[in-house]
């Protein structure tokens, strides 16, 4: 659906992707608000039932509003199509479920998403499904994880909390060459910094509830990828029924119209955060995929076109400080989630320690000093200014 307007830019995309499917004098399309849909004649009822993902047969199999999203998503990842779910994890747990069957086996990442690693470790193992996690940062340890009966590798990156990076473009094609479908979560990049698909991976995920809504009024997914692969996919989402409401269809659509904008500002501003976190005196270390010192800076340069609006870092302090911190900081609001046009800021090991213990966190990464900082639209000097003096705030209580 994207082909014939692919010499557009990305700006232009996100307002017009979706113009083959106006049908009214309205220039902001209407919200379809139903749940079902009328047929005109016997004719049109029948093939509304048996035409798979029909955008107006039942809310539950699609609707109008889920299709112009899903024309702007898949142009903007260069796939053949998308589907819509009621939540990221709604799109990755579908997606996952319609692609393995008992006696499959899936590699993924040391580091996903925390309910996406529990779809792994929890779930998949009581439906017959194993799966080996691997270090992402290694290519080659994902394909040296591989076995005969490998059907999936799992994906995300950058992935939290340290931001590191899976080459994909090294990934896909020792994947494809044995029939391995390849999924990867790119919620943390948005398609406008990174296009999975082009460096070969079949299906990508997201939680639209992050960059693509880019609000923090929405929950929503999306997985875009070809026409053969939605066609289970679908089937596996009108089972599993994660299905995304009209109106969150109606304000994703709204958020994408200023996505371009919306991750241009953010990258930039990111980016200029990253560099003066680096340089307080009471920055340990910064962690972020646009930084020179960024481990895997060259495949970050290779594979995306700007760092996104994840920034993780960590304090010259121990919990107890970052939490002071955290508390003092005036215009990050105090809450999960990224990607939005508010900036958000968690203290890392605060927000897993009911889910994770100490030798897991450590594991994962995660030091007690450690924050992640999701950079919204607020001018960076003000968020500068503020940093600055939250960090004199939380050290100077410490004596
Ligand atoms: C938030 C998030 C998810 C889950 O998305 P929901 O919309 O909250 O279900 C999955 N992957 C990543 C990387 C996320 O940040």
């Amino acid at each position: 659906m994207n082909d014939p307007l692919a010499s557009w830019h990305a700006d232009t995309r996100v307002l017009h992707d979706d113009d083959a499917f106006a049908d009214g004098p309205d220039v902001v399309p209407p919200i379809h608000y139903s749940a079902t849909f009328r047929a005109r004649d016997a004719a049109d009822f029948a093939d509304m039932a048996g035409r798979p993902r029909h955008p107006a047969y039942y809310t539950r199999y699609g609707n109008p509003v889920h299709e112009r999203v899903a024309a702007i998503l898949a142009g903007l990842e260069g796939t053949e199509t998308a589907l819509l779910t009621g939540s990221g994890m709604g799109a990755i747990s579908t997606a996952v479920l319609a692609l393995v069957s008992a006696g499959d086996h899936v590699v993924a990442q040391t580091r996903h998403y925390m309910s996406t690693a529990k779809l792994l470790d929890e779930v998949l193992p009581r439906f017959g499904v194993e799966t080996t996690l691997v270090e992402q940062s290694d290519a080659e340890a994902l394909r040296d994880a591989i076995r005969p009966n490998t059907k999936l590798i799992m994906l995300e990156t950058p992935a939290n909390p340290t931001l590191v990076l899976t080459d994909l473009a090294a990934v896909a094609p020792m994947a494809r060459a044995r029939g391995i479908t390849t999924v990867c979560d790119n919620t943390f990049a948005s398609p406008l910094n990174q296009q999975p698909h082009a460096l070969g991976i079949d299906v990508v995920v997201h939680s639209a509830t992050k960059l693509l809504g880019g609000h923090h009024d929405l929950t929503a997914g999306a997985i875009c990828c070809s026409h053969a692969l939605a066609e289970p996919i679908w089937r596996m989402h009108t089972t599993l029924g994660s299905v995304l409401s009209p109106m969150d269809a109606w304000l994703l659509l709204r958020g994408l119209r200023t996505l371009a904008v919306r991750v241009a500002r953010i990258n930039a501003s990111a980016l200029e955060l990253a560099r003066w976190l680096q340089q307080q005196a009471q920055v340990e270390r910064v962690h972020y995929p646009g930084l020179e010192s960024h481990p895997q800076h060259a495949l970050a340069q290779a594979q995306m076109k700007g760092g996104g609006p994840v920034i993780a870092f960590a304090i010259k302090g121990d919990y107890a400080v970052t939490s002071r911190f955290v508390a003092a900081l005036e215009l990050p609001k105090h809450a999960v989630s990224l990607g939005g046009v508010d900036s958000l800021i968690v203290h890392a090991a605060a927000m897993w320690a009911g889910t994770m213990n100490d030798a897991q966190m450590e594991a994962a990464d995660i030091a007690p000093n450690f924050v992640r900082f999701s950079v919204g639209l607020e001018h960076p000097d003000d968020l500068k200014a503020d940093l600055a003096r939250a960090l004199a705030a939380a050290l100077r209580e410490r004596g």
